[in-house]
């Protein structure tokens, strides 16, 4: 009999192993059938000793999954962890009144299944009806058997199957339990819910400023918080590099659960955020529904993933999967890799140019440079639509340097034909964090024979507020090699006044919003006249966009705005309808003249 401190080490490890109360595995079934068939015996089992129980982790022959661990043959094997073969429980004196006895079994034979470390878990065991003999090969095929049984037990917990840094099962266990779940319909609808501890970028961030193991400890950090606040009864799986999920097995009303969620969010986001490396986390998790048996478990890790992104989108920290939400991610992640070929090829991407006039003589003095993705099957795809998505990959680099080349080239173009304008690019920050940008930028104007002034690049507002430091050194070197930096989309970012005084920037584009609507709205005329006082106070050179008639024109003319940009004068045009466009403009307005 094994001492008091042992048996707790033993049961210790078997919980470690977590087999105990996990649904039927065709890799442990396989042995047990042919277990049976090669004793010719119509029962055997995968038999585990729990404190007062022995569970069935397969099974052949017997319909119960466990029976009390008292005067079981199988505690016997795991107590003396030796094979115990009783040819007739009946003639047994310990086992003649035991429950197999009295339902009819006359004979056992099992063998131990013992870890590496030496302890033993239980059994694997054949039985019959009838007293029987077991020859000695036949003893060494059921120890070979129970051999099999724990290489497969090791197998599943070790290799490829629990994360190195926190020990928990990761994503195969996760598909391979939801695969099991599924074979036997167990349950009915269940769901599957998914917590990002931190997104991609950020994940990518840290790793680079703290280091690996600053943030293995924080994996660990919030397998605690995560395994501590859902309980012992569920098992946390760490299925990606901050991504931990889990199956939950009833919802019990689902705004008391998305509660929960969210509560589980928030601890996660107050813990980690408190940790002794301060990196701010926004924790998000997602719920995807699991009705067992009818999804690939593949496809419900994806949709929890989906609808974990979708709370990170619309800023909750919890979100249930949707249909439309997934549709979305699907057009989302084709864009994204269309882009990827389209940069290459470039036959699919052109840039348009809309004018940009002086308010003071009405000449046409630049343009800005749009881009345009004309797609093979699904049309024209706005830039609202597909640069948002490509500012938060790394195709942000190859699609800026695309449109700078394409600007360049038909600045050129346009210098020998005699036309002259200022041309504006868009960037986005995540150009502006490439600490080669600006010396790149220069050194391709100089290339070309460009000079500085005849090129402008406009940066959002927003996007400045939010990359300040790393922002404001690539614009300063832009600006003293005499190129100028404009604030596009100005107002709608809530800058400090006191941060406006610094902006560097030469000029700003109000945003269109404000501008639309000018003529019939009183209020947005007290705006905008005092956002044209302030800029030009402050310095800067004012650009309205978003004229769309000739009244909104006259007033910010009135008002001292110098440039406008909108409908009312052109839209954006491809290369050659610009140039008709100037030359009919000319000769109308020397005819007016
Ligand atoms: P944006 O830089 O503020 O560009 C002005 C947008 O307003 C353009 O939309 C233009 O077509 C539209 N617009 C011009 N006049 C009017 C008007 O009178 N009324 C109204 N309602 N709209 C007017 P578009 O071309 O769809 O571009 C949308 C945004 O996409 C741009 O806003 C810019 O932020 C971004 N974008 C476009 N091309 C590029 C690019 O090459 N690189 C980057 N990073 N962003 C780009
Ligand atoms: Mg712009
Ligand atoms: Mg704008």
């Amino acid at each position: 009999m094994a001492t008091l401190k042992s048996e707790d080490e033993r049961l210790h490890a078997l919980k470690q192993l977590r087999l105990l109360d996990t649904p039927p595995a065709e890799s442990f079934d396989r042995i047990t059938r042919m277990a049976s068939q090669l004793f010719d015996l119509p029962i055997a089992a995968i038999s585990l000793t729990d404190s007062d129980r022995q569970w069935f982790k397969s099974r052949v022959g017997v319909d119960h999954w466990t029976i009390p661990r008292d005067r079981a043959p199988c505690a016997e094997v795991a107590d003396t962890s030796g094979s115990l073969v009783i040819p007739d429980l009946m003639e047994h004196p310990s086992y003649r009144g035991s429950l197999l006895a009295r339902s009819g079994i006359r004979f056992y034979a099992g063998a131990p299944l013992t870890t590496r470390e030496g302890f033993c878990l239980g059994a694997m065991c054949v039985l019959g009806p009838e007293p029987r003999q077991v020859s000695q090969q036949e003893q060494a095929v059921l120890i070979d058997l129970a051999a099999m049984v724990m290489a497969q037990v090791e197998l599943q917990h070790a290799f490829g199957r629990v994360d190195a840094i926190t020990g928990l099962p990761n994503r195969h266990q996760l598909l391979e339990d939801l695969h099991d779940q599924a074979a036997t319909g167990n349950g009915g609808l269940r769901h599957l819910a998914l917590v990002e501890v931190m997104d991609a970028l950020k994940m990518s961030d840290a790793l680079r400023v703290l280091g690996v193991g600053v943030i293995e400890d924080l994996m660990r950090e919030a397998t605690r918080v995560i395994s501590s606040n859902l309980g012992l009864s569920t098992q946390v799986y760490h299925v990606g590099a901050a991504q931990f999920a889990w199956i939950v097995p009833s919802f019990h009303g689902e705004a008391m659960f998305e509660d929960r969620l969210g509560n589980l969010a928030g601890t996660l986001h107050n813990h980690l955020s408190s940790a002794p490396v301060r990196i701010a986390l926004n924790p998000v998790i997602g719920v995807a529904p699991l009705a067992v048996g009818q999804h690939l478990a593949e496809d419900a890790i994806r949709m929890a993933h989906n609808a974990a992104q979708e709370a990170r989108l619309t800023g909750h920290s919890v979100s249930t999967y949707s249909m439309v939400a997934d549709d979305h991610h699907r057009r989302r992640f084709r864009l994204l890799s269309d882009m990827r070929t389209a940069l290459v090829s470039g036959q699919e991407l052109s840039l348009v140019y809309q004018p940009r006039i002086a308010l003071s003589t009405g000449d046409c003095i630049g343009a800005e440079a749009l881009l345009r993705w004309q797609h093979p099957e699904l049309g024209a795809v706005s830039p609202g639509e597909f640069i948002p998505l490509v500012e938060q990959t790394d195709l942000a680099g190859p699609l800026t340097a695309w449109v700078m080349a394409e600007a360049i080239r038909q600045i050129v173009a346009w210098r020998n034909m005699a036309i002259d304008l200022a041309i504006s690019v868009n960037v986005s920050v995540a150009n502006l964090d490439q600490s080669e940008f600006a010396t790149d930028l220069i050194g391709q104007l100089r290339k070309a024979g460009i000079r500085p002034s005849a090129f402008e690049i406009e940066v959002t507002e927003s996007a400045l507020i939010k990359n300040r430091m790393h922002v404001e050194e690539q614009l300063r070197a832009i600006r003293s090699a005499g190129i100028r930096v404009a604030i596009d989309d100005f107002g709608t970012g809530y800058s400090s006044l006191s941060y406006l005084r610094h902006l560097p920037a030469d000029l700003v584009k109000i945003d269109q919003s404000f501008v639309r609507d000018l003529a019939d709205d009183p209020k947005g005329q007290t705006l905008v006249r005092h956002l044209i006082e302030m800029s030009r106070g402050l310095g800067f050179r004012v650009v309205a966009e978003g004229v769309e008639d000739g009244q909104a024109y006259e007033i910010l003319r009135a008002w001292q705005c110098e440039e406008a940009q909108g409908y009312w004068m052109s839209p954006p045009l491809a290369p050659a309808d610009l140039q008709h466009w100037l030359t009919t403009r000319v000769s109308s307005r020397n005819e007016a003249a």
